[in-house]
């Protein structure tokens, strides 16, 4: 079979290779413990899921417009004024089936080829694949743990070309959990808005920050930054709704018109039932998401203590999302198997075979000195997986 250029470009997700080896060894009985979870191991609240049975009960199961029911766009368009302090109108707003659609969407209706979009790195898999999907170029910026991760407007300055388009921000940051404050961003929406980049911010776990981190919506910026960005949100991580699939975005009405038009050729409007579920997660209490963001702040404290107390180990304290991201290069001259570790991927293989853990290696990330650990699993299961780490660690010569 002949397949296109386009699909021949981008790789199978990383993080499926580890997630399919450690599935193998659980089928011979090996017990593994699992720090691959990407979603919170919480159940979606029970008012949220009520919502969507009176959905199907009240025969809410039809196509909807496009770009999302009209009830649903004025919640999103109502959180944002009320949380945010922005305004937007509804025809600004385009729900999709899950966040990671409407990245793709605005891959496809923004770049082509040519064009050349920043990413900062460590990055969320996903970004660079659906660039080149796009048959745009990732122009991947390495960011350091001394500086928290986030890049800064000399780095952007230096990455910068006639051909680059956009920039993309996720903060909280899946993998590392890094999160920019008003001034850092201040200071790189300045960078973008004077070479004329548009800013795709993903702020996906924005319900999830500790230590009264205050998450900041990039378009609060400013007008002209809400001008030149795209907020991007969804109801996966805040409210354990992954299954549900619903992303959004917030955008320009010229931009959110041209991912209306794709839309329609593609998936057309998201689930009507999960439309009307996010409708009352957006309204409805939020004690749910509270405690969740709670307990996952405990499990941090626990997990990026243990880790810091390894030798050779050194860990950056989130400030949100349900990550931690060590970096083992310290150990990685140290011998396996017969050879130096050496990078990520080895690395991970080692613990997945010595420690019985399953952690997925940074370089899916673009960084090879970590491994990122979702705690998004019971205190048990950390405790249990963080001393068999700790043991395989010390083994190692
Ligand atoms: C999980 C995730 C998404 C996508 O979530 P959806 O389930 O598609 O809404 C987007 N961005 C980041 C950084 C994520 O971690």
């Amino acid at each position: 079979m002949k397949f296109s250029q386009r699909i021949q470009r981008v790789q199978p997700s990383m993080t499926l290779a580890i997630t399919a080896k450690a599935a193998e060894m659980r089928a011979q009985g090996i017990d593994i413990i699992g720090f691959g979870a990407g979603e919170p191991d919480f159940d979606t609240p029970k008012h949220i899921r009520e919502a969507g049975i009176r959905a199907i009960q009240e025969n809410d199961t039809h196509y909807t417009p496009v770009p999302g029911t009209n009830a649903l766009r004025q919640a999103i368009v109502d959180k944002f004024k009320n949380e945010n302090g922005l305004d937007y109108e509804v025809n600004q707003i385009v729900v999709s089936c899950g966040a990671k659609q409407s990245f793709y969407n605005l891959a496809q209706v923004l770049w082509e080829e040519g064009d050349e979009i920043l990413i900062p790195a460590p990055y969320w898999v996903s970004y660079p694949d659906m660039v080149l999907l796009a048959d745009a170029t990732p122009v991947v910026v390495a960011t350091t743990a001394e500086n928290d991760f986030k890049i800064t407007p000399e780095q952007i300055d230096a990455a910068v070309t006639a051909k680059s388009r956009a920039i993309i921000i996720n903060s909280p940051s899946n993998p590392t959990g890094s999160g920019y404050t008003r001034q850092e961003l201040k200071a790189i929406t300045d960078c973008a808005l004077k070479h004329g980049l548009l800013m795709i911010s993903d702020e996906i776990y924005e319900k999830i920050v500790f230590d009264g981190f205050e998450p900041i919506c990039l378009a609060s910026m400013g007008k002209e930054v809400q001008e030149n960005s795209v907020i991007i949100n969804g109801a996966s991580k805040g409210f354990a709704m992954t299954g549900w699939r619903i992303g959004y975005i917030a955008a320009s009405a010229e931009i959110a018109k041209a991912v209306t038009k794709l839309q329609g050729q593609c998936t057309s409007g998201a689930s009507s039932v999960s439309q009307a579920a996010m409708v009352e997660a957006l309204r409805g209490p939020t004690t749910e998401s509270e405690n969740m963001a709670t307990e996952f702040c405990k499990r941090r404290n626990y997990v990026v203590d243990r880790l810091n107390k390894m030798p050779g180990v050194s860990c950056y304290n989130p400030v949100g999302a349900f990550y931690a991201f060590p970096d083992f290069s310290k150990l990685y001259d140290k011998n396996w198997n017969g050879a130096p570790l050496g990078g990520s991927m080895r690395f991970a293989e080692f613990l997945l075979t010595d420690a019985k853990v399953a952690l997925v290696p940074g370089i899916a990330f673009g960084a090879d000195a970590n491994q990122r650990l979702s705690f998004a699993t019971s205190m048990q299961n950390l405790e249990t997986g963080l001393n068999r780490i700790e043991e395989a660690i010390n083994s190692l010569k």
